[in-house]
């Protein structure tokens, strides 16, 4: 069924009140719903969750308040602080979209959250669920959210057939989302249907503990996980790459990636993207040399392993190498010769860790 024929079809009433009902016994107690109203933890419980599952978010979350506690605090520190603080969460353009957005507020609202739905939404890194969440979260203004809970929740409700990731149905999906919501506290039913997503219309659904069977067309056709459809899989792309831990007495090189690509302004140890007609210690010995000019004598591999960052597959094999002659360069904004006990101040993305 269409999105909209089933809304019609509804009893809106009695479902606003299904679920409120049930949001008021069962609702998720989390750290940002504990600070009322305040649209700085609103916006960065959203943003860390964005890929990520709320179990991780709850210990950044609150380390990241404790160390920022207001915007404008985010806004006066250093973004390799904010990188730091991200580490282990990855996604890493997130924090420092965080981080310049913050700027923008201090600058362009005089360090207050704005509260027109447009205006949050033309700060950097927030897209169409973000702004939405925060203006509803925050301001209890009457916006749809459409994220995965609610996705899976919308297309088992409606038994919507179709990739919800493609239109026509990501539109209907978010028409919907959008009249659902009541007049009165919008923001707690929004809430409320996440939390339903989450908990209930998980991925294997728990049916026999849902309050809105009586609405639910997924349900009365029999087997509502066939909702929604998956997207067809897209097989990942496989990249080598080889990382040298280069030593000169008892440091170790270190050095900054460069602003907008993957990583942007982490701190990693030398790498390349290994090449198919080079050896494994050949791209350890140009990682090497892309950034000192000195002789060095390579040891053996130190590990290797594999990770996935969006939709690539990465091999690292990391190696030892000594150098045998004094660093030229000095250190500079993007490379430091650092104890190891030193290495700990910087942000680095997980796998270099
Ligand atoms: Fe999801 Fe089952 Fe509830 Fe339908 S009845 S919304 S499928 S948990």
């Amino acid at each position: 069924m269409r999105p909209a024929e089933w809304f019609a079809a509804t009893d809106r009433t009695a479902f606003r009140r299904a679920v409120r009902r049930w949001y008021a016994e069962r609702g998720r107690d989390l750290p940002w719903r504990r600070l009322p109203r305040d649209p700085y933890a609103v916006w960065v419980a959203e943003i860390m969750l964005q890929q990520t599952t709320v179990a991780t978010v709850i210990g950044y979350f609150d380390r990241f308040l404790s160390r920022f506690p207001t915007v404008g605090a985010l806004a006066a520190a250093p973004e390799s602080d904010v990188l730091h603080l991200w580490q282990g969460l990855g996604y890493y353009r997130r924090a420092r979209m965080l981080h310049q957005a913050a700027q923008r507020i201090v600058a362009e609202h005089g360090g207050e959250f704005p509260r027109d739905r447009d205006a949050i939404a033309a700060l950097p890194g927030l897209g169409r669920y973000t702004a939405a969440a925060v203006a509803t979260f925050a301001f209890d203004i009457r916006a749809g959210i459409l994220e995965a809970n609610t996705i899976r929740l919308w297309t088992r409700l409606a038994a919507a057939a179709g990739d919800p990731a493609r239109q026509p149905l990501r539109e209907e999906l978010w028409s919907l989302a959008e009249e659902a919501p009541p007049r009165s506290s919008p923001g707690d039913f929004n809430q409320a249907l996440m939390d339903l997503g989450a908990v209930v219309c998980a991925p294997a659904p728990r049916c026999g503990e849902c309050p809105l069977t009586s609405f639910c067309a997924g349900f009365r056709e029999g087997k509502p996980e066939r909702y929604p459809q998956p997207a067809p899989k897209r097989a990942k792309e496989e990249q080598e790459h080889a990382s040298t831990i280069v030593h000169w007495r008892d440091r170790l090189l270190v050095v900054r990636r460069p602003d907008g690509g993957r990583w942007a302004g982490l701190w990693e140890f030398p790498r390349v993207e290994k090449t198919s007609d080079e050896s494994w210690e050949e791209a350890a010995g140009r990682a090497v040399r892309a950034f000192v000019d000195r002789p060095f004598a390579l040891r053996g591999r130190r590990l290797a392993l594999t990770h996935g960052i969006m939709h690539y597959k990465v091999r690292l094999c990391a190696y030892d190498a000594d150098l045998l002659a004094a660093p030229a360069s000095g250190e500079d904004s993007a490379m430091r010769w650092l104890r190891r006990e030193e290495l700990e101040s910087l942000p680095f993305s997980s796998p270099q860790r």
